[in-house]
């Protein structure tokens, strides 16, 4: 099933996509929703990011290749950082390059999305725990990353964490492949069989330091071939049985 969240008539709802139709629900996906009856055409609502988490959580260097290409070892352990709420965007909406920095990069990565709270988990009950998958875009401003030495501000601004376009709640996430494009030229390509630590691990391991409320994301690190975003780049991540979510790089 894939759940969205969209505007419609100055509306915000939610919903079940299926082909190029959309199945209103009332209430959200977390509390048992109840389709509504109506439909509508999937080209008539805008797709909105798919949550608003409470927090974003992400791992770093989770992909050896990536880990590798900026110097780095992979980590014995899952390398924590968090993104804001207020960083999350939707597809299509415009990822703001700021003056701040002279580099910004894409970094395509699977987000595992929370269902239910969530806290103290072992790794085989975590997978209960998950709504479903989504794409997600850890952009990042690599130069202020470099000069800050922790990464609270090159990951953290408005817009960095473009989630969407849809959730989709039966992916099998083991070995679905993980791409970027640029202006349609692939940049990242990459199976999740790869991940040194997996989705369910990685739940276990987050929910012992911290409680994951429903909605809250999990992006679950990049593989090799980040690179920067020009102003007015259209940049895609595309996730093997999921959808592909759309955006555009604009100057601020
Ligand atoms: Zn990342």
């Amino acid at each position: 099933m894939r759940l969205a969240r969209f505007r419609f008539a100055e509306r915000i709802a939610t919903g079940v996509v299926e082909d190029d139709l959309v199945r209103p629900l009332q209430g959200t996906y977390f509390e048992d929703p109840v389709p509504t009856g109506d439909e509508l055409p999937l080209p008539d609502v805008r797709l909105l990011a798919p949550v608003i988490p409470s927090k974003v959580v992400c791992v770093g260097r989770n992909y050896a290749d990536h880990a590798a290409e900026l110097g780095n070892e992979v980590p014995a352990e899952p390398l924590l950082f968090l993104k804001p709420s207020t960083a999350v965007i939707g597809p299509d909406d415009p990822i703001p390059l700021p003056a701040a920095s002279g580099r910004v990069d894409h970094e395509a990565e699977l987000a595992v999305v929370i269902g239910r709270l969530c806290k103290g988990v072992s790794e085989e009950e975590a997978p209960a725990y998950v709504l479903g998958y989504t794409c997600g875009n850890d952009v990042t401003a690599r130069d202020l990353q470099e000069r800050d030495g922790q990464w609270s501000r090159a990951k953290g601004f408005d817009g960095f964490c473009p989630l969407g376009p849809w959730i989709e709640t039966e992916l099998d996430p083991a070995g679905v492949r993980v791409e970027a494009r640029v202006n349609g030229e692939l940049r990242q390509s990459a199976s999740t069989e790869l991940l040194t630590f997996t989705p369910a691990f990685l739940v276990s391991y987050v929910s012992q330091v911290m409680t994951l409320l429903p909605g809250d994301v999990l992006l679950t690190g990049t593989p090799a071939g980040v690179g920067p975003l020009a102003d007015g780049d259209h940049v895609e991540v595309e996730i093997e049985g999921l959808g592909v979510l759309r955006n555009r790089a604009v100057a601020a």
